[in-house]
């Protein structure tokens, strides 16, 4: 049960269908430009999306507005030392800020960087410092259906062939995102983290987490990892990070704040060239583009979230809506995370052709069933087609993610959720593709206009 009760409500918009469906139209059917308050339960990401706790507001409250040396960074920066043993801290106002500070000064033009899968704001600032991002997921991460636990891992034996070839000297950093963001929100077992750390170590290559979820892998070690069955979650995440020569940092998942990242670094003369720019681009180094208050609730977030009730709660709530999903007959991809639920579009809805984007369809059906909003993780995200619409290149697989933010929704939503998919599911056969009608260069996926086909 969910270790802790409901002091303050949110109403949420129950809409009516006729309402839904001119909401649809009149966003050219891409619930991203929707307006939140009509949606009824918004699943799009569990980035900033969580519910602080009445400690959280509490600290804040005295937060230090002071605009260098507040009271707020010395007890941000003592708690984030601690849970990861990292020589420099420093805030940024989100995951992204860290990643530009930090690959913007490690990086050279004509690097490379290599994951177990990047996340894509990380990808495109590899990118934008002239460097390329490789991704050498594990191998079991390519069938959706199994049920091994760290299907998250980087493939070792990939990773020693690619630091050996003859670009293995161009390989700046290795960045191990946890969980695995990217690939379906998979953990990384602590003998994978152990084994790449050595191996970099070997390399002379240093080893970075993109720590967004540390917590919940730490839990999801302790539940499927022999040798850390007896481990608090708290003692694994500071094992990780201690494998590790630094960390980028997304506040905004396992910190359970709305808007907050950091970077990490052991290296100190990185540290130095990272705050210039920090304080150029972000702000003064001892608030990074955060309030006072920000960093508090960073740093009592960071104590909450691995407490084990909360975690507890956080994976048997992720079943809980998994086993609504396939009870109502659509397949998700195995086994459900923490963060999110992702659909199996592509196999509910084999009539739609990927360059008609089943994934949108299923969540625009979301929608206008249920009054669901989802992302779409298929072939509007990843796809390309030629000026005619026919497929130039689709996706692997077409998914749609049910992200589920913190604290926010109870099991009777998910039931919800189970109920809208089932009537969804039951008439498939007359689900509709879509076809795009204008679309941006780059992430398209965000502000792209469709039409029913
Ligand atoms: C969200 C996320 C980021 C980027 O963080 P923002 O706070 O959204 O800028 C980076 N990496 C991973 C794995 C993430 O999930």
């Amino acid at each position: 049960m969910e270790p802790y009760r409901i002091k303050v409500v949110e109403p949420i918009a129950i809409t009516t269908r006729e309402q839904r469906e001119a909401a649809l139209e009149r966003v050219h059917y891409n619930p991203f430009d929707l307006r939140a308050d009509e949606v009824t339960i918004d699943l799009l990401s569990d980035s900033g999306t969580g519910a602080l706790s009445a400690a959280q507001l509490s600290v804040g409250m005295d937060g230090d507005e002071s605009y260098a040396g507040s009271r707020s960074f010395y007890r941000f920066e003592e708690t984030v030392k601690e849970l990861t043993g990292f020589a420099r801290i420093l805030p940024a106002h989100q995951g992204r800020a860290a990643e530009r500070i930090l690959f913007s000064t490690l990086l050279q033009a004509g690097g490379i960087v290599v994951s177990n899968t990047h996340f894509d704001t990380t990808r495109a600032n590899v990118m934008l410092a002239g460097c390329q991002a490789v991704d050498l997921p594990c191998p079991e991460a390519k069938n959706l259906d199994s049920h091994e636990p760290f299907k998250g891992n980087i493939d070792l034996e990939a990773l020693e062939r690619y630091l050996g070839a003859t670009d293995g000297p161009k390989v700046a950093v290795v960045v191990m995102t946890i969980t695995n963001n990217g690939g379906g929100g998979q953990p990384v077992s602590m003998e994978n983290l152990h084994k790449t750390s050595e191996m970099c170590r070997r390399y002379g290559v240093p080893m970075f987490l993109d720590a967004a979820r540390f917590a919940e892998n730490a839990w999801l070690v302790t539940r499927h990892e022999a040798a850390y069955r007896d481990r608090t979650p708290r003692s694994v995440a500071e094992e990780a990070f201690r494998l590790a020569d630094g960390c980028v940092m997304s506040a905004k998942k396992d910190a359970i704040v709305h808007m907050g990242g950091f970077v990490g670094l052991n290296d100190l003369e990185l540290a130095e060239k990272c705050e210039q720019l920090l304080i150029a681009t972000e702000g003064f180094a001892t608030y990074g583009g955060l309030a006072g208050r920000d960093l508090d609730m960073i740093a009592q977030g960071l104590r909450e979230v691995t407490e084990p009730a909360y975690l507890a709660e956080r994976e048997d709530a992720a079943r809980y809506l998994a086993d609504r999903v396939r009870a109502a007959g659509v397949d998700i991809l195995e086994p459900a995370g923490l963060h999110a639920v992702y659909l199996n579009a592509g196999r509910l809805l084999p009539h739609i052709p990927a360059h008609e984007f089943p994934g949108q369809a299923l969540s625009c059906q979301l929608y206008l069933e249920g009054g669901i909003r989802a992302a779409e993780l298929g072939s509007l995200y990843l796809g390309e087609e030629d000026e005619a619409g026919n497929p130039i290149k689709s996706a692997p697989y077409e998914l749609v993610r049910l992200a589920l933010p913190r604290r926010v929704y109870t099991r009777s939503h998910y039931d919800h959720i189970g109920e809208t998919l089932a009537r969804i599911a039951k008439n498939a056969d007359s689900v509709r593709g879509y076809r795009i009608v204008e679309q941006s260069p780059i992430l398209r996926h965000f502000r792209a206009k469709l039409q029913p086909a």
